[in-house]
């Protein structure tokens, strides 16, 4: 049975979670999931493709972006780039009827839910800090000085919890995006 399919939904977490790969997974095997595509000032990773997993732009054009009123919500990540939400295709898509899904930062989260209170806020947990923290060592992509930083910021994030409609354990990524996505009213297979 789906419940209110065209309502916002917000995935939000600690760094390292598994976010990311919980959106790999819904654009693979949930194609039919609309997900939002962030604008974000970072340089791509290899693999990355413009205007599917980012709009990689340069903060002249992050700072218009801004000064116009069309991000939702946009944040500092890490104290270092930022990221934010194009409003225009989340409002279209959420005026036709149609559910959305964002993947951002407890920062951004927190911008969604002070506009668009009636969203749904989900927290992605992981099963428990260590876990999170080889996560984090694990993933390899960033220097000593980036991972502690990501590992303040989700230490913060991590006490969030609470402020969290329902929680997600990424404890196996199938499993977690099955119940994000059954969470969203649509059908799992
Ligand atoms: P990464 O650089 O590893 O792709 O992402 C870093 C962080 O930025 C992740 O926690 C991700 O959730 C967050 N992020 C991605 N897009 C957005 C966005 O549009 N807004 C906000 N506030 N955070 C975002």
């Amino acid at each position: 049975m789906t419940t209110q399919p065209a309502r916002l939904t917000v995935l939000a977490g600690p760094t390292a979670v598994g976010k990311g790969t919980v959106s790999a997974d819904i654009r693979t095997r949930y194609p039919e999931v609309w997900l939002s595509v962030s604008m974000t000032t970072r340089a791509p990773r290899p693999g990355e493709v413009d205007g599917v997993h980012y709009h990689f732009v340069s903060p002249e054009r992050f700072d218009e972006m801004v000064e116009r009123g069309e991000l939702l919500e946009w944040a500092v990540v890490h104290g270092r780039n930022r990221y934010g939400t194009p409003r225009g295709p989340v409002e279209e898509r959420l005026a036709a009827g149609a559910p959305a899904l964002l993947e951002i930062d407890l920062q951004g989260a927190r911008q969604v839910r002070a506009s668009m209170p009636d969203a749904r806020f989900v927290f992605l947990a992981p099963p428990s800090w260590d876990e999170l923290v080889r996560r984090l060592v694990g993933r390899g992509t960033e220097d000593e000085e980036e991972r502690e930083r990501r590992l303040a910021s989700a230490r913060v994030e991590l006490a969030a919890e609470p402020e969290f409609d329902h929680v997600v354990v990424n404890d196996d990524v199938h499993r977690a995006t099955d119940e994000l996505v059954s969470l969203m009213g649509l059908p799992t297979r």
